[in-house]
Protein backbone atom coordinates (compact mmCIF):
# COMPACT_ATOMS: atom_id res chain seq x y z
CA UNK A 1 0.00 0.00 0.00
CA UNK A 2 0.84 3.39 -0.91
CA UNK A 3 1.28 5.82 2.10
CA UNK A 4 1.93 9.72 2.47
CA UNK A 5 4.08 8.20 4.94
CA UNK A 6 6.00 5.07 2.85
CA UNK A 7 6.41 8.03 0.16
CA UNK A 8 7.98 10.36 2.31
CA UNK A 9 10.20 7.66 4.21
CA UNK A 10 11.22 5.98 1.28
CA UNK A 11 15.15 4.81 0.78
CA UNK A 12 15.51 6.16 4.69
CA UNK A 13 13.82 3.24 6.29
CA UNK A 14 16.66 0.87 6.18
CA UNK A 15 19.28 3.24 6.88
CA UNK A 16 16.79 4.07 10.04
CA UNK A 17 16.38 0.38 10.85
CA UNK A 18 20.15 0.02 11.21
CA UNK A 19 20.60 3.18 13.10
CA UNK A 20 18.08 1.75 15.35
CA UNK A 21 20.51 -0.62 16.37
CA UNK A 22 20.21 -3.42 13.51
CA UNK A 23 17.41 -5.09 15.85
CA UNK A 24 14.85 -5.85 13.39
CA UNK A 25 14.08 -9.37 14.70
CA UNK A 26 13.17 -12.34 12.18
CA UNK A 27 9.50 -10.64 11.56
CA UNK A 28 9.30 -12.59 8.56
CA UNK A 29 5.97 -13.80 7.66
CA UNK A 30 6.67 -17.47 8.71
CA UNK A 31 7.78 -16.12 12.42
CA UNK A 32 5.26 -16.28 14.78
CA UNK A 33 6.74 -14.17 17.34
CA UNK A 34 9.46 -11.40 16.31
CA UNK A 35 10.10 -8.12 18.02
CA UNK A 36 10.64 -4.80 16.46
CA UNK A 37 12.87 -2.09 17.16
CA UNK A 38 10.64 1.89 18.19
CA UNK A 39 14.44 3.35 19.19
CA UNK A 40 15.45 3.97 22.91
CA UNK A 41 14.55 6.53 25.25
CA UNK A 42 16.78 8.52 27.33
CA UNK A 43 15.62 8.76 30.51
CA UNK A 44 18.00 10.58 33.80
CA UNK A 45 19.19 8.19 35.89
CA UNK A 46 18.18 9.49 38.97
CA UNK A 47 14.21 9.15 38.02
CA UNK A 48 14.46 5.33 37.26
CA UNK A 49 17.27 4.51 39.72
CA UNK A 50 16.70 7.18 42.67
CA UNK A 51 15.37 4.11 44.70
CA UNK A 52 18.18 1.72 44.31
CA UNK A 53 20.78 1.98 47.61
CA UNK A 54 24.08 3.72 46.04
CA UNK A 55 25.64 0.04 47.08
CA UNK A 56 23.42 -1.84 44.79
CA UNK A 57 23.80 0.67 42.36
CA UNK A 58 27.79 -0.30 42.30
CA UNK A 59 27.49 -3.68 42.68
CA UNK A 60 24.98 -4.32 39.26
CA UNK A 61 27.60 -2.01 37.54
CA UNK A 62 25.46 0.89 36.81
CA UNK A 63 26.01 4.94 36.16
CA UNK A 64 25.73 6.94 39.26
CA UNK A 65 23.12 9.01 39.43
CA UNK A 66 24.00 12.69 39.60
CA UNK A 67 23.22 15.41 37.34
CA UNK A 68 23.26 14.46 33.39
CA UNK A 69 23.59 11.17 33.78
CA UNK A 70 21.40 9.31 31.54
CA UNK A 71 19.99 5.66 30.94
CA UNK A 72 19.09 4.39 27.15
CA UNK A 73 16.35 1.37 27.91
CA UNK A 74 15.62 0.37 24.15
CA UNK A 75 11.58 -0.02 23.42
CA UNK A 76 10.73 -3.60 21.76
CA UNK A 77 7.47 -4.01 19.95
CA UNK A 78 6.23 -7.59 20.37
CA UNK A 79 4.78 -9.11 16.78
CA UNK A 80 2.61 -12.05 16.98
CA UNK A 81 1.08 -13.97 14.55
CA UNK A 82 -1.66 -16.16 14.82
CA UNK A 83 -3.71 -17.74 12.00
CA UNK A 84 -5.37 -14.73 10.17
CA UNK A 85 -3.96 -12.57 12.87
CA UNK A 86 -1.39 -9.90 12.81
CA UNK A 87 -0.84 -8.46 16.61
CA UNK A 88 1.25 -5.94 17.72
CA UNK A 89 1.66 -5.57 21.42
CA UNK A 90 2.00 -1.80 21.60
CA UNK A 91 2.10 0.82 19.20
CA UNK A 92 5.36 2.53 20.29
CA UNK A 93 6.23 6.77 20.94
CA UNK A 94 5.43 8.18 17.53
CA UNK A 95 6.94 11.15 16.15
CA UNK A 96 6.20 13.82 19.46
CA UNK A 97 7.65 11.91 22.25
CA UNK A 98 11.55 11.53 22.35
CA UNK A 99 13.70 11.77 19.09
CA UNK A 100 15.64 8.48 19.82
CA UNK A 101 12.24 7.26 19.98
CA UNK A 102 9.13 6.44 17.30
CA UNK A 103 11.18 4.19 15.13
CA UNK A 104 8.80 1.60 14.07
CA UNK A 105 7.48 2.87 10.97
CA UNK A 106 10.83 2.16 9.42
CA UNK A 107 11.52 -0.89 11.63
CA UNK A 108 8.16 -2.26 9.98
CA UNK A 109 9.04 -1.18 6.36
CA UNK A 110 12.21 -3.01 6.55
CA UNK A 111 11.01 -6.09 7.39
CA UNK A 112 8.10 -5.48 4.60
CA UNK A 113 5.28 -5.22 6.70
CA UNK A 114 2.64 -2.97 6.07
CA UNK A 115 0.81 -0.90 8.81
CA UNK A 116 -2.49 -1.90 7.12
CA UNK A 117 -1.27 -5.32 8.00
CA UNK A 118 -2.34 -5.44 11.46
CA UNK A 119 -5.51 -6.81 12.51
CA UNK A 120 -5.03 -5.96 16.25
CA UNK A 121 -2.99 -3.39 18.62
CA UNK A 122 -2.79 -4.70 22.18
CA UNK A 123 -1.69 -2.44 24.83
CA UNK A 124 0.36 -3.52 27.96
CA UNK A 125 -0.07 -0.01 29.22
CA UNK A 126 -0.97 3.97 28.26
CA UNK A 127 2.36 5.49 28.72
CA UNK A 128 3.85 7.88 26.04
CA UNK A 129 6.37 5.03 24.39
CA UNK A 130 3.59 2.49 24.34
CA UNK A 131 0.75 4.31 23.24
CA UNK A 132 1.25 7.64 21.59
CA UNK A 133 2.60 6.20 18.48
CA UNK A 134 -1.02 4.93 17.50
CA UNK A 135 -1.10 8.31 16.03
CA UNK A 136 1.70 9.40 12.99
CA UNK A 137 3.00 12.42 12.02
CA UNK A 138 -0.10 13.31 10.34
CA UNK A 139 -2.23 12.67 13.26
CA UNK A 140 -3.52 10.30 11.71
CA UNK A 141 -4.17 6.30 12.99
CA UNK A 142 -1.08 4.43 12.14
CA UNK A 143 -2.81 1.31 11.64
CA UNK A 144 -5.64 2.31 9.60
CA UNK A 145 -6.76 -1.70 9.66
CA UNK A 146 -6.64 -2.40 13.29
CA UNK A 147 -8.56 -2.88 16.43
CA UNK A 148 -7.30 -1.63 19.54
CA UNK A 149 -7.63 -3.86 22.88
CA UNK A 150 -6.56 -2.09 26.26
CA UNK A 151 -7.51 -3.46 30.18
CA UNK A 152 -10.54 -1.35 31.53
CA UNK A 153 -8.79 -0.71 34.39
CA UNK A 154 -6.00 1.38 32.24
CA UNK A 155 -8.48 3.09 30.06
CA UNK A 156 -10.33 4.37 33.42
CA UNK A 157 -7.75 5.44 35.34
CA UNK A 158 -6.06 7.69 32.19
CA UNK A 159 -9.46 9.08 31.91
CA UNK A 160 -10.21 9.82 35.90
CA UNK A 161 -9.70 13.26 37.75
CA UNK A 162 -7.00 10.82 39.94
CA UNK A 163 -5.03 10.43 36.66
CA UNK A 164 -4.85 14.74 36.77
CA UNK A 165 -4.18 15.20 40.53
CA UNK A 166 -2.20 11.97 41.73
CA UNK A 167 0.10 12.35 39.36
CA UNK A 168 3.53 14.37 39.46
CA UNK A 169 3.77 17.39 37.27
CA UNK A 170 6.29 16.60 35.11
CA UNK A 171 3.99 13.59 34.23
CA UNK A 172 0.93 15.80 33.94
CA UNK A 173 1.52 15.61 29.83
CA UNK A 174 0.91 11.64 30.15
CA UNK A 175 -2.46 11.96 30.53
CA UNK A 176 -3.08 14.85 28.23
CA UNK A 177 -1.18 12.42 25.57
CA UNK A 178 -3.20 9.00 26.87
CA UNK A 179 -6.39 11.52 26.73
CA UNK A 180 -5.77 12.31 22.92
CA UNK A 181 -4.79 8.56 21.98
CA UNK A 182 -7.74 7.41 23.59
CA UNK A 183 -9.84 9.83 21.97
CA UNK A 184 -8.43 9.18 18.70
CA UNK A 185 -8.93 5.42 18.67
CA UNK A 186 -12.28 4.94 20.90
CA UNK A 187 -14.33 4.03 17.69
CA UNK A 188 -12.00 0.78 17.41
CA UNK A 189 -11.17 0.09 20.97
CA UNK A 190 -11.99 -2.69 23.41
CA UNK A 191 -11.76 -2.99 26.71
CA UNK A 192 -10.86 -6.29 28.27
CA UNK A 193 -10.83 -7.56 31.92
CA UNK A 194 -7.56 -9.66 33.30
CA UNK A 195 -7.94 -13.34 33.04
CA UNK A 196 -10.13 -12.34 29.80
CA UNK A 197 -8.57 -13.18 25.84
CA UNK A 198 -8.64 -9.82 23.87
CA UNK A 199 -6.98 -12.06 20.95
CA UNK A 200 -8.19 -15.62 20.66
CA UNK A 201 -5.28 -17.34 22.51
CA UNK A 202 -3.87 -14.59 24.06
CA UNK A 203 -4.42 -14.32 27.68
CA UNK A 204 -4.05 -11.03 29.75
CA UNK A 205 -2.92 -11.55 33.10
CA UNK A 206 -3.04 -8.69 36.00
CA UNK A 207 0.66 -6.83 36.07
CA UNK A 208 -0.84 -4.44 38.21
CA UNK A 209 1.68 -1.60 39.81
CA UNK A 210 4.09 0.03 36.76
CA UNK A 211 0.31 1.67 36.12
CA UNK A 212 -3.17 0.81 37.46
CA UNK A 213 -3.99 -1.19 34.85
CA UNK A 214 -0.72 -2.79 33.39
CA UNK A 215 -1.54 -6.13 31.97
CA UNK A 216 1.14 -8.85 30.53
CA UNK A 217 -0.51 -11.76 28.10
CA UNK A 218 0.48 -15.23 27.82
CA UNK A 219 0.77 -16.06 24.09
CA UNK A 220 -1.04 -19.90 23.92
CA UNK A 221 -0.75 -19.92 19.90
CA UNK A 222 3.09 -21.04 19.94
CA UNK A 223 4.66 -24.59 20.13
CA UNK A 224 5.15 -23.04 23.69
CA UNK A 225 3.41 -20.47 25.45
CA UNK A 226 5.37 -17.27 25.56
CA UNK A 227 4.56 -14.12 27.83
CA UNK A 228 4.58 -10.30 27.04
CA UNK A 229 5.10 -8.70 30.34
CA UNK A 230 5.34 -5.13 28.61
CA UNK A 231 7.81 -2.94 31.50
CA UNK A 232 6.41 -5.35 34.64
CA UNK A 233 10.12 -6.27 34.00
CA UNK A 234 11.98 -3.59 32.50
CA UNK A 235 15.69 -3.20 33.21
CA UNK A 236 18.34 -6.02 33.32
CA UNK A 237 20.18 -6.41 35.41
CA UNK A 238 18.21 -4.46 38.43
CA UNK A 239 14.60 -6.27 37.30
CA UNK A 240 16.05 -9.99 37.65
CA UNK A 241 19.25 -8.99 40.60
CA UNK A 242 16.92 -7.19 43.14
CA UNK A 243 13.57 -7.76 41.69
CA UNK A 244 11.77 -6.90 44.93
CA UNK A 245 13.55 -2.95 45.07
CA UNK A 246 11.33 -0.42 44.23
CA UNK A 247 11.44 1.13 40.69
CA UNK A 248 11.33 4.68 39.51
CA UNK A 249 9.13 4.12 36.73
CA UNK A 250 6.54 2.12 38.29
CA UNK A 251 3.43 4.15 39.94
CA UNK A 252 2.98 2.40 42.81
CA UNK A 253 6.50 1.13 43.41
CA UNK A 254 5.22 -1.79 45.74
CA UNK A 255 2.62 -3.64 43.52
CA UNK A 256 5.10 -3.00 40.93
CA UNK A 257 7.61 -5.31 42.81
CA UNK A 258 5.01 -8.00 43.78
CA UNK A 259 4.21 -7.95 40.07
CA UNK A 260 7.61 -8.22 38.95
CA UNK A 261 8.68 -11.02 41.58
CA UNK A 262 5.14 -13.16 40.93
CA UNK A 263 6.03 -13.38 36.80
CA UNK A 264 9.77 -13.82 37.62
CA UNK A 265 8.79 -16.93 39.30
CA UNK A 266 6.93 -18.14 36.55
CA UNK A 267 8.80 -17.52 34.10
CA UNK A 268 12.04 -19.21 35.55
CA UNK A 269 9.46 -22.32 36.81
CA UNK A 270 7.86 -22.77 33.22
CA UNK A 271 10.86 -21.87 31.12
CA UNK A 272 8.98 -19.82 29.55
CA UNK A 273 10.06 -16.84 26.77
CA UNK A 274 8.67 -13.54 27.37
CA UNK A 275 9.37 -10.60 25.47
CA UNK A 276 10.51 -7.42 27.92
CA UNK A 277 9.43 -3.88 26.38
CA UNK A 278 12.61 -2.62 27.58
CA UNK A 279 15.06 -5.26 27.61
CA UNK A 280 18.45 -5.89 25.56
CA UNK A 281 18.96 -7.01 22.54
CA UNK A 282 15.66 -7.19 21.08
CA UNK A 283 13.94 -7.98 24.46
CA UNK A 284 13.11 -11.54 23.58
CA UNK A 285 14.67 -14.03 26.27
CA UNK A 286 14.72 -16.82 28.96
CA UNK A 287 14.79 -16.25 33.29
CA UNK A 288 17.45 -18.32 35.11
CA UNK A 289 17.03 -18.60 38.84
CA UNK A 290 20.49 -16.87 40.49
CA UNK A 291 20.12 -17.75 44.32
CA UNK A 292 16.94 -16.13 45.12
CA UNK A 293 17.10 -13.73 43.02
CA UNK A 294 17.75 -14.40 38.96
CA UNK A 295 19.26 -13.39 35.78
CA UNK A 296 18.02 -12.51 32.10
CA UNK A 297 18.70 -14.85 29.16
CA UNK A 298 18.05 -13.01 25.89
CA UNK A 299 17.50 -14.57 22.48
CA UNK A 300 17.06 -18.16 23.96
ZN1 LIG B 1 7.84 1.77 28.72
Amino acid sequence: MITRRNLMVGGAALAGAIAAGGRVRAASPADPLATLSDGHLELPASFLLSGLPDEDRQELGLPATGEGAVLTPPCNLTLYRSGERLVLFDAGSGPNFMPSAGRLPDSLDAAGIDPGAITDVIFTHAHPDHIWGVLDDFDEIAFPEAAFHICRIEWDFWRSEAALTGLPEERQNFVVGARSRFDAIEERTTLFDAGSEPVTGVEAMAAFGHTPGHCAFVLHGLDAPAMVVGDAISNDPVSFARPDLPWGADQDAEMGAATRRRLLDRLAADRLRFVGFHLPQGGLGRVETDGTAYRFVPGA
